[in-house]
């Protein structure tokens, strides 16, 4: 017997490819797309204008995955985080951030765990399980608009795991993402988060999308950045920026800088002015986080007056910076707090 297929994740081609071993005519691939990701219906019996003998025989040979919700939690901010539970067991989280503005913001994982083992992040202490599929990256955004009712407007891939480790897998979601047949959803409103893996970034750059690159870099030396995230010994600072300067070249967008603020390690006024001049003649944009509580980091946020110093440091130099609102922190939805457990 061979293995069911997961419709979920699968392109136009694929589908029309699909359809040629079914012995039927290209066109139900379009059907089926638009049944898939833009009506998002959970079963095949619902693909309403698909002749009786195809809906059974896809029922047959393929199916619709769904997820198990194993938790909905619902913060006080209107944050919610989703715990699903993949066909194998394995288990991941997702975030949905609606937001004043009327924008309906998702944070997705890429994969199960992550094997950076950045030294403040709850995923990064699980270490890796495995990569998830383009399928299992949508399915997060399908399952989600099932669930809340809402069209989802923006995509952050800020969950669970590290995107640019899963190269292929992301970049296939992303491209479902896109298709305007199917979710529509514009690379600019797609944000990818990463660590900092230089040759994907470049990689990234060369694909020529419109994302909105995101760079966790948490502290402007060497030194300091490659005690609190390993990948720093592999692609040190100036590479790292280099690669930043390559993608806005490719695709003229900004590149975003996430920083998040530590008590005691990396919230200090020389920090502040080593990050400016690192920053200085780039298209750049600061995000300053105060650090989220993680059980077994015993990290802290630095207090308003310092946070507010920091951020003073950065704007006397005309670097452009943001202090990112906390969200869904009462439910451990926050950056950094992901980790799939029920407790
Ligand atoms: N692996 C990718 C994307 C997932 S992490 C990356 O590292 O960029 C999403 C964001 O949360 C990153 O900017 C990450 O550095 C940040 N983060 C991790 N732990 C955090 C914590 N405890 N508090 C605040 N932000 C955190
Ligand atoms: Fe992985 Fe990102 Fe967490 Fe680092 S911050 S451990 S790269 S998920």
């Amino acid at each position: 017997m061979t293995d069911t297929i997961a419709l979920v994740g699968k392109t136009m081609e694929e589908l029309e490819e699909l359809m040629v071993d079914l012995k039927q005519p290209s066109f139900r691939a379009k059907q089926i797309f638009n049944w898939i990701y833009n009506q998002k219906v959970s079963k095949i019996a619902e693909m309403k204008n698909l002749p009786k003998d195809l809906r059974k025989q896809l029922q047959q040979v393929a199916e619709l995955e769904e997820f198990t919700v194993l938790n909905r939690q619902h913060s006080k901010d209107k944050t919610e985080k989703f715990l699903f539970q993949l066909t194998d067991g394995e288990k991941i989280e997702t975030v949905y951030l609606p937001n004043q503005d009327g924008r309906r913001s998702l944070c997705i994982s890429s994969q199960v765990g992550c094997a950076m083992g950045c030294n403040f992040c709850a995923t990064g202490l699980q270490g890796l399980s495995r990569n998830l599929t383009a399928g299992e990256i949508v399915n997060q955004i399908l399952m989600v608009e099932r669930l809340t009712k809402e069209r989802i407007s923006n995509v952050v891939l800020m969950g669970m795991g590290e995107p640019l480790a899963n190269y292929d897998q992301v970049l296939k979601a992303i491209n479902l993402m896109n298709h305007d047949a199917g979710l529509n959803i514009g690379s600019r409103r797609i944000t990818l988060s990463t660590c900092g893996l230089v040759p994907e970034i470049k990689q990234l750059a060369d694909e020529k999308l419109q994302l909105t690159l995101a760079i966790s870099l948490h502290a402007p030396t060497d030194q300091l950045r490659s005690q609190m995230m390993p990948i720093n010994q592999r692609y040190p600072l100036d590479d790292l920026l280099a690669a930043c300067d390559y993608y806005t070249k490719q695709t003229g967008r900004r590149v975003s800088f996430e920083y998040a603020l530590v008590r005691g390690v990396n919230d200090s006024k020389d920090l502040a002015q080593k990050l400016a001049s690192l920053l200085t003649g780039m298209l750049a944009h600061v995000n300053l986080i105060p650090i989220n509580q993680v059980e077994q980091i015993g990290y802290s946020k630095p207090r308003q007056e310092a946070i507010s110093s920091f951020k003073m440091e950065l704007e006397k130099e005309n670097i452009a910076v943001t202090v990112r609102r906390e969200r869904g922190a009462d439910i451990d939805a926050a950056c950094g707090q992901l980790k799939a457990k029920e407790d």
